[in-house]
């Protein structure tokens, strides 16, 4: 190819002529800087997707406890953010403010506990202040009455005559873990 203009000052050569004499040195400085980004950016690529391959690990690896656990915690973050402007569900004092602790909980009218298979029912679990739910044993006869209030009578019945067990495999759990993720994001400004 014959080149009329220098590569590094874009200027007219003579003929013949490949790049000016005072242009070589800081054109192979430019080309050795170009080729250390590239580097740079082929290196980022790269450990992008060995993070990505270690998290593919790591997940693989968890057990259904360690995933049952991940996807209440979103499930929970998820609740106490959908009902932030609510009151709490059993006694409708406002959620927490002034609290020690700051932040609600995410309470479950059936506990994890005695009732696990209702631990990702949303009609189940609701914002409560940390003394109701952590020191009020939960207040379940006035939990209940906020909750036919929320959720209706009908709906509070079907939960408490739900007694059919679940079980989740790791991909729903997954699954589950990250819809909640997925929602608490949209509900973010
Ligand atoms: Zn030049
Ligand atoms: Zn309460």
């Amino acid at each position: 190819m014959i080149r009329t203009r220098c590569p590094h000052c874009k200027a007219k050569l003579e003929q013949g002529q490949r790049i000016h004499a005072e242009c070589i040195a800081p054109w192979a400085d430019a080309q050795a800087e170009k080729a250390k980004r590239a580097e740079a950016k082929k290196a980022r690529a790269a450990a992008k997707v060995e993070r990505a391959s270690i998290r593919a690990r790591k997940e693989a690896i968890k057990t259904i406890p360690v995933l049952i656990k991940e996807a209440q915690v979103a499930f929970n973050a998820y609740v106490r953010a959908r009902d932030a402007d609510k009151p709490c569900i059993c006694c409708g004092l406002p959620l927490g403010a002034g609290e020690v602790g700051g932040a609600y909980d995410c309470g479950h009218y059936r506990s994890t506990g005695s009732a696990p298979h209702l631990r990702f029912d949303e009609r189940n679990a609701h914002a409560q202040r940390k003394v109701c739910n952590r020191w009020g044993a939960g207040r379940a006869v006035d939990y209940r009455i906020g909750l036919v209030a929320r959720i209706g009578l009908a709906a509070v019945e079907a939960l408490e005559s739900d007694n059919a067990p679940r079980k989740w495999t790791r991909e729903e759990l997954i699954a589950i873990r990250d819809e909640y993720r997925k929602k608490l994001k949209a509900m973010r400004p």
